[in-house]
């Protein structure tokens, strides 16, 4: 859907000329109810998800909501005339299609499950193919989300690991982190995000604040879905094995990198199938349900990270990547 006529959103066009980038601030402050509305047109859109396209600008966005914890996907429209088109999200840039460039025509950004709703900026760059370069900056509003709380009354061993365990549980930290910092500029899914559990429902618990013994608090950045001990569990794409281990908290780990700054999580595994470095298709078996770490029975634990943010795996699987 075109926000035409929305003038909310101002944008100024450089005369053809320009070689330099100018970059417009534009503020979207309306127009819910407009997308609301929106009729299908353009790509597929899968149900529950909407579509806004930046006004004046060769790219638009589908997401279940703009909140956090949301995942969004940015794609290049109508394969316009244009040598590049370069994505700017907080201070990362995607290349986005572009003639003979390779570069796939999508990105898929995140808003944080912790996020305030401090607007999401979003800078674009067009290089048209007869040279011309135009740039804007788009703010888009985020709306607030509230998590259910949840307070949990636990053995203190449980929260603290005895000390031994400790430097291993901070070093498995650094590791975890030092895997979702891997950028690899290829795409390597094959379309849409499947559910590894297809079939099962999730407990609605992505985004729940954990008070433990009303002093430890902490947000549950994942989902967890229930299937008996065993069940074989499935990449939810194509990519990468970059973690294959028994961890202390999550204990038999998988993490995939699909490329772009993207990766699916999965733990309390009782028996892994994959080995970092193997290539998985999407379907793929990759474990077999479990109750290893931090676990009070069995079932996947499922969480999502885009650059670093954490988002409901969920609002992944209803992206049109077709
Ligand atoms: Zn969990």
């Amino acid at each position: 859907m075109v926000l035409a006529g929305n003038d909310a959103m101002k944008k100024k066009r450089l005369p053809r000329d320009a070689r330099r980038i100018a970059l417009k601030r534009a503020f979207l402050v309306s127009g819910w109810l407009a997308l609301a509305a929106f009729s299908a047109m353009g790509m597929m859109l899968k149900s529950g998800t909407r579509a806004l396209t930046l006004q004046g600008l060769p790219v638009e966005l589908i997401f279940r909501s703009l909140q956090p914890g949301e995942a969004i996907l940015a794609v290049l429209k109508d394969n316009p005339p244009v040598r590049q088109v370069i994505l700017k999200v907080r201070d990362h840039k995607y290349v986005l299609g572009g003639a003979g460039k390779g570069a796939p025509p999508f990105a898929l950004i995140g808003i944080d499950v912790a996020a305030k709703s401090e607007p999401l900026s979003l800078g674009v760059v067009e290089e048209k193919t007869d040279g011309t370069i135009t740039g804007a900056e788009e703010e888009l509003p985020v709306e607030p989300k509230e998590f259910p709380r949840r307070r949990f009354v636990v053995d203190e061993a449980m929260l603290n690991p005895p000390p031994q365990e400790q430097v291993r549980v901070a070093r498995e930290g650094d590791l975890i982190q030092s895997v979702f910092d891997i950028f690899t500029p290829e795409w390597l899914g094959t379309g849409n995000f499947i559910s590894p559990l297809p079939g099962r429902e999730p407990f609605p618990n992505f985004g729940q604040i954990r008070i433990y013994n009303k002093t430890r608090q902490s947000v549950h950045a994942g989902v967890d879905i229930a299937a008996p001990w065993g069940a074989p569990t499935l990449a939810s794409n194509a990519g990468r094995v970059v973690l294959a281990s028994h961890l202390y908290l999550s204990g038999k780990t998988v993490i995939i990198d699909h490329g772009r700054g993207v990766f699916t999580f999965y733990c309390h595994f009782s028996k892994l199938l994959v080995k970092r470095g193997d290539w998985v298709k999407k379907g793929q078996a990759i474990a077999k349900v479990g109750n290893t770490g931090r676990s009070t029975g069995p079932h996947l634990h499922w969480a999502v990270r885009i650059l670093d943010v954490r988002v409901d795996p969920f609002s992944l699987v209803c992206l049109p990547l077709e």
